[in-house]
């Protein structure tokens, strides 16, 4: 009998297994002849099912090998061992030696030390993480990429079980996901602000419950007519014209159309039909493996690839189970949050509505493009929640909580209560904020400060006005690049620059040139792996390298400039050399466009970032050769502590507002005003209140910061005494007695005094 399982392939095996569904059997019994048949089928001495519990715990349920205590006792949390690993990144892990991975556990309850060769596959129901099965072996051996596919088949299997709830009552601790209970989880804080409204997934699914196929040349006559349905389709939609030659969207129907004729992945649904599954079945069995290998994939272009063949699967899937072909892009009625495992920022943009509330990321960091154009759009978000996706059904109520990195799924109505509160409190502030809005920008001692405000994408323009910015300080144009598909041609980047002159209306803009490498990817410019990535080549260096690139980003702020006031500005100098250089660069780009008979800036400003250290030994040399600086303080804080400003665990450790970081930002201060040339900090820190005060008081005149923060910090300074604060703070800067208050202390204890909002 174990050979003719064994020798018989996964058709047979799938064989087995649906008599077993089908079969009179209780739900303990039932499980434990499942992985009985997978051990003698997959010739392994050990399987076992883990199946993933309300809590996020993978509680082992069933195992044939393992000691039968430790059923319905061991677990392991999502992301813990290398089980949790399985579930928190949903693909498959096949391991010779798996005590050598550096997610190994060792349960001793379970009597797994023997075992050296480990293959486990997530158990996935449209797209959903609902558990693991795993098989080892006591000898050290490779899974074949059959067995790998026998598994991931086999895994579906279990999917449908688990789905049924048949299992629900057998769980050691708690219930198998429920999808009505209330979850409350913490990840890390994105973009600030509180949302409320209802799930949206970004990856609607499409469940598919008929796995066993009765005859395969029915299921492959259904795949072929979906197929050729699909591929109608997407002809007819290209060939309508409705979708305009040269359009980003048209590029894509493209990809789709050749990838629905791909051979390979027709292939390999048709292998799995073959194998004993029905045509949907077959569908979402590569589409798993597709989706595995796409987190797999570093390259990003060749990510969107395979995320394309996700789509298209969709689109098939619906097909084949009779759907309308609604996407993630119809938006629901009411306020919404998308919830996805991740997303690309120009995805984000498709969303955009004044319905979208919030976004929920189960991957995603804090600089990753996503997380930036969140903040641009100022939609609050919330990212690094493994499981989360698995947890969300379409239409639940959802609070999004940017500002703690909260994400309340399901919530009772109290939580839902006090969030309403806060929500309208912030309104509250909000509404006191833009009272201030038409105040003069100026200290209780009549100090002017120049507020700007950091801007990146057209759609940040209306803020312009909304926040009362005096102009912009920081435009990151890198932000086009980053969401862009292909490179922007020269004529798209003079069309933004223009309009973005044009709305800011008069008022002053500083352009910064490309700052991307190292941590920011623009996936078409050739990328190189590095050891320290914010330190290596990136902005103004990779832009020197690059001369074509920079000089088509000259040439189109200059044309879109025609005849106004231009800044530009350089990010990551390191030498003054360096500003020289695109001095000349630009000086030729002027002699020939005005040849061309192009209008030209009427009045041309270059400036410098001071971000990286060097320039304070060279601020002699580097302020008479430009026409203003502006201080980058998240890469100069950076820089100047060792700490990675991308590191959550180091967020918390040092302070800008410590004596070292404060006395560089001081010493810069002062030596910009010996030499008469114009100042302006645009980090994070411009637009924290308490922050702010201190640069205030070393001297700072103008900050620019997210739109978001000007009320706030104009609150602050409208009733700040910045001569009196000077005093303190300077003295306390250069003060070595280790008894006084921190400079935050200090700064905390003087607004509490004086009354001043922070
Ligand atoms: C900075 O480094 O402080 C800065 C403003 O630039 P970015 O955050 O874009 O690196
Ligand atoms: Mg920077």
């Amino acid at each position: 009998m174990e050979q003719a399982i064994a020798g018989s392939g996964p058709d047979r095996l799938l064989r087995r297994l649906r008599a077993v569904m089908a079969g009179s059997y209780e739900a303990q019994e039932r499980l434990d002849t499942i992985v009985g048949d997978i051990a003698e089928s997959m010739v392994a001495e050990v399987c076992s099912v883990y199946v993933l519990r309300a809590d996020s715990m993978l509680e082992l349920y069933a195992s044939h090998g393992l000691k039968t205590e430790s059923v319905h006792v061991s677990s392991l949390r999502v992301g813990q061992g290398l089980v949790g690993t399985i579930a928190a990144s949903a693909r498959y892990l096949s391991l010779d030696d798996a005590q050598k991975h550096p997610a190994f556990q060792y349960l001793p309850e379970t009597g797994e030390e023997p075992f050296n060769s480990f293959l486990g596959v997530p158990i996935l129901r449209a797209g959903r993480v609902l558990g693991v099965l795993v098989v080892q072996n006591q000898e050290r051996r490779k899974f074949t990429a059959a067995e790998v596919e026998a598994m991931a088949t086999t895994a579906m299997v279990l999917g449908e079980l688990i789905a049924t709830g048949e299992l629900d009552s057998l769980s050691g601790k708690g219930s198998v996901l429920d999808l009505s209970k209330a979850m409350q989880s913490e990840g890390i804080a994105l973009s600030d602000g509180i949302g409320l409204g209802h799930v949206l997934l970004h990856e609607p699914r499409v469940v598919v419950t008929n796995l066993f196929n009765e005859d395969p040349e029915t299921e492959l006559k259904r795949l072929r007519e979906a197929l050729l349905k699909l591929q109608v389709s997407l002809d007819v939609l290209l060939q309508s014209g409705s979708v305009p030659a040269d359009n980003e969207s048209r590029e894509v129907l493209e990809a789709y159309r050749m990838f629905a004729h791909d051979r390979g992945w027709n292939r390999r649904m048709e292998d799995a039909i073959h194998s004993g599954l029905t045509a949907e079945a077959a569908v979402e069995k590569v589409q798993n493996d597709n989706r595995a290998r796409m987190m797999r994939q570093p390259d990003p272009y060749l990510r969107d690839r395979l995320h394309d063949f996700d789509d298209l699967a969709n689109r098939l899937l619906r097909e084949l189970v009779g759907k309308s072909s609604a996407s993630a892009k119809d938006l629901p009625r009411g306020d919404f949050i998308v919830v996805a495992r991740n997303m690309g920022a120009a995805e984000l943009l498709d969303y955009n509505s004044s319905r979208l509330r919030g976004i929920v990321l189960e991957e995603a960091a804090p600089n990753s493009h996503v997380a930036i154009v969140a903040r641009a759009l100022g939609i609050p978000a919330v990212g690094q929640l493994p499981g989360f996706v698995s947890n969300a059904e379409q239409g639940n109520a959802v609070i999004v909580d940017g500002d703690e990195g909260i994400v309340s799924l399901r919530p009772p109505g109290d939580v839902e209560g006090s969030y309403i509160e806060k929500v309208k409190f912030r309104a509250g502030r909000q509404k006191k904020f833009r009272k201030l809005l038409d105040l003069p920008s100026l200290t209780r001692d009549g100090v002017e400060v120049e507020l700007l405000m950091n801007a990146g994408l057209v759609m940040d323009m209306p803020q312009l006005e909304l926040s009362g910015a005096a102009g912009i300080g920081l435009f990151r144009t890198e932000l086009q690049f980053m969401i862009s598909a292909t490179l922007p041609r020269a004529s798209e980047q003079e069309v933004l620059y223009r309009n973005v002159l044009d709305s800011a209306d008069g008022k002053p803009v500083t352009f910064r040139t490309l700052d991307v490498g190292g941590d920011k990817v623009v996936p078409f410019l050739e990328t190189i792996t590095e050891e320290n990535p914010a330190l290596g080549w990136r902005a103004i260096r990779l832009s020197l390298d690059r001369p074509a690139l920079m000089r088509t980003q000259i040439r189109a702020l200059l044309r879109a400039s025609m005849g106004r006031k231009l800044r530009i500005m350089l990010p990551m100098v390191t030498e003054v050399r360096e500003v020289e250089t695109v001095r000349q660069l630009i000086k030729r780009e002027v002699e020939l466009q005005t040849r061309f008979g192009h209008e030209m800036p009427r009045k041309l400003e270059l400036g410098a970032m001071v971000e990286v250290p060097s320039l304070m030994w060279q601020l002699d040399e580097l302020l008479p050769a430009v026409d203003f600086i502006s201080v980058g303080s998240n890469d100069l804080y950076q820089f100047v502590m060792a700490s990675d400003r991308g590191n959550a665990r180091l967020a918390n450790r040092f302070s800008p507002l410590g004596k070292p970081f404060l006395r560089v930002l001081r010493d810069i201060c002062v030596k910009a005003r010996e030499h008469n040339t114009s100042l302006t900090l645009c980090g994070e820190i411009a637009g924290r209140p308490l922050s702010a005060m201190a640069l205030l008081a070393i001297g700072y005149r103008s900050l620019s910061m997210s739109p978001a923060a000007i009320g706030p910090v104009k609150a602050m300074l409208l009733s700040l005494n910045v001569g009196l604060l000077s005093q303190t703070l300077l003295s306390a800067l250069d003060g070595q007695n280790a008894d006084e208050m921190t400079i935050p202390e200090l700064l905390t204890d003087f607004a509490d005094r004086h009354g001043i909002p922070y």
